[in-house]
């Protein structure tokens, strides 16, 4: 329990949960909340855990002792799959789930183009994002809507899921997308009869076609939306958090160059994991950089704050835009186009897998999104292949969302020893979506017990600005697991909620392959920690469910810093 680090914190007077039990422990954390532990916290790091009258006895006289007032301290929140630039990007366009419908969602949109035709002297696009299961009529608004309230600026409107967009026709004609244009890599432009392309993109990366005429990314624009964004993970307790895809607005070294900015300014103060999206990178058939090719981009002054991290692929697309790849046709085939029944793979198998192999050759932990069953069978299989002519231990190859996982590939992911990581509140936003176009196959959608007890490794995380993404909120979501409507996807039994912690924090840095820096509160670590009002083992999974646990983040400390709300009265 002790060290030779003098604290200049100590924490206690309320719960501590350690979660320590090693970084896969999979007992309940329960049995380690109490009230009598206190943390001392130096040099940035934890330096001791233990009962509070042995840990108070370490204090000298500059250490500042906190009583937590019953308040309870859990390791900080570890997001290892979000998109901060992202999010801190789309901050700055126009909010269309605020509208009640489409109609409503149109004349936010002819507001928003008035105002792009006064600013002067610039070439004003009008961005905006938008989901269908925020409107009465779930479905896109088409082109010709765009046309007839905003004929003579360009619009592009980015789906909330990040895998699909609408333009009207002067962004389709700024952007030289006309018939003849072909594919960019990551999207697929959709077409009527005549060829003549319907303003509707879909994809891992829908706004690749419009990259070169939309007006560029600044570095002040890219640097202003990752301050935006660790302003936002820090009031909802992450005090780690990864991009899972860097280069995914085209360029890793400006995208880098402007998280590096944040961090050395003290606005961006968690810990960075990158997982740079080596299909951009690199073609089919070349070997791709290695981790430390990619790691002689990060500037070497923030080389303690931003590591780079899993490699991301993709294998289809999202169940929200319907391109989530099934093994047999959605429910809701026949108002869709005959060849979109099953939805569609991102790459042809063959040539993922290939992707695949020459980066686990190159020395990548392998990150690849996969939703629909059959993305995630072509996935599995291209590990499992990969793994048995190139073994490793520990390898730690993880599949990004998981969502519709039957059982057969339940058991290929435990026996593969491959890490899910998902995003629980996906179900909160879109489950009715899910339910309407799978049927009965949403019992496959996380059934937490289920999996955990089959012996799955799980980490949570938000795909913000895709879900809202606090934590806290994946944690109710984890219990609800239920759509807007209340309608559950299942009647499976949740985690319990020392499960739900861990998997938000020790089994998330496990899957960043970052255990050994936070995750837990245990000596040596960095004192990454959240201060939460109420201690949450001692909740009602039915309380959570519901949204009345009423448990909120009070203070987030990273490295002992708090970096959001106050530790202690001043
Ligand atoms: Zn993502």
């Amino acid at each position: 329990m002790t060290s030779t680090t003098a604290p200049d914190l100590i924490l206690h007077g309320g719960p501590i949960l350690t979660l320590d039990g090693g970084p896969l422990d999979v007992t309940r954390a329960e049995s380690e909340s109490t009230g009598d532990l206190a943390v001392a916290i130096g040099e940035g790091r934890i330096v001791a855990v233990g009962a509070t009258p042995d840990v108070l006895a370490l204090a000298s006289q500059g250490t500042r002792l906190v009583d937590l007032d019953g308040a309870a301290v859990v390791p900080g929140f570890q997001d290892q799959h979000a998109h901060p630039l992202v999010e801190g990007l789309q901050a700055g366009w126009l909010d269309l789930t605020r509208a009640p419908d489409v109609r409503a969602a149109l004349r936010f949109l002819a507001g928003a183009a008035a105002e792009a035709r006064s600013s002067v002297g610039v070439e004003r696009w009008v961005e905006a994002w938008y989901h269908p299961s925020a409107w009465r009529e779930a479905r896109h608004p088409t082109r010709d809507e765009l046309d007839r309230i905003v004929p003579d600026v360009p619009v592009l409107l980015h789906h909330g899921s990040g895998h699909a967009a609408v333009a009207n026709s002067l962004a389709l004609a700024y952007a030289g997308i006309t018939t003849e244009r072909p594919d960019p890599p990551g999207a697929t432009i959709e077409r009527d009869a005549s060829g003549e392309p319907t303003g509707m993109v879909m994809g891992s990366d829908p706004a690749a076609p419009f990259a070169a005429a939309l007006p560029p990314l600044t570095p002040e624009a890219l640097r202003d939306a990752v301050r935006q964004a660790g302003a936002r993970l820090a009031a909802a307790g992450v005090t780690a958090v990864a991009d899972a895809h860097l280069g995914g607005l085209g360029d890793p070294v400006s995208e880098l160059a402007a998280y590096a900015g944040a961090v050395l300014d003290g606005d961006f103060p968690q810990r960075l994991t990158v997982m740079p999206g080596l299909a951009h990178l690199a073609a089919v058939d070349e070997d791709p950089p290695t981790p430390d090719d990619i790691g002689a981009l990060v500037p070497p002054d923030v080389r303690d704050r931003i590591r780079v991290g899993p490699a991301k692929f993709f294998s289809d697309g999202a169940l929200s835009t319907g391109d989530a790849w099934l093994r047999e046709a959605y429910t809701d085939a026949a108002s869709r186009p005959p060849e979109l029944s099953r939805g569609r793979p991102a790459h042809e198998p063959e040539a993922l897998e290939e992707r695949l192999r020459r980066a686990h050759l190159a020395g990548w932990q392998l990150a690849t999104h996969a939703i629909g069953d059959a993305g995630i069978e072509v996935t599995l299989d291209a590990y499992r292949r990969i793994l048995s002519t190139s073994p490793r231990a520990d390898h730690r190859h993880r599949v990004e969302h998981a969502m519709v996982l039957e059982p057969d590939l339940l058991r290929a992911a435990v026996q593969l020893e491959v890490v899910a990581v998902i995003q629980p509140e996906f179900v909160t936003g879109t489950g009715d979506v899910y339910l309407d176009r799978l049927g009965e196959r949403t019992r496959d959608v996380y059934p937490y017990r289920r999996w955990l007890d089959a012996g799955l490794r799980v980490a949570f995380s938000s795909d913000r600005p895709f879900a809202r993404g606090a934590p806290l909120d994946g944690i109710r979501a984890a219990f609800r697991i239920a759509g807007p409507s209340g309608r559950r996807l299942h009647a499976e039994a949740g985690p319990d909620v020392g499960e739900a912690l861990r998997a938000w924090t020790s089994w998330a840095a496990w899957a960043a392959r970052d255990e050994g820096h936070a995750g837990r509160i245990v000596p040596g670590l960095a004192a990454d920690l959240v201060v939460l009002s109420a201690d949450p083992t001692t909740i009602a999974s039915e309380l959570w469910a519901g949204g009345r646990d009423g448990v909120e983040v009070l203070a987030t400390l990273v490295r002992g810093r708090a970096v959001h709300g106050e530790v202690g009265h001043g």
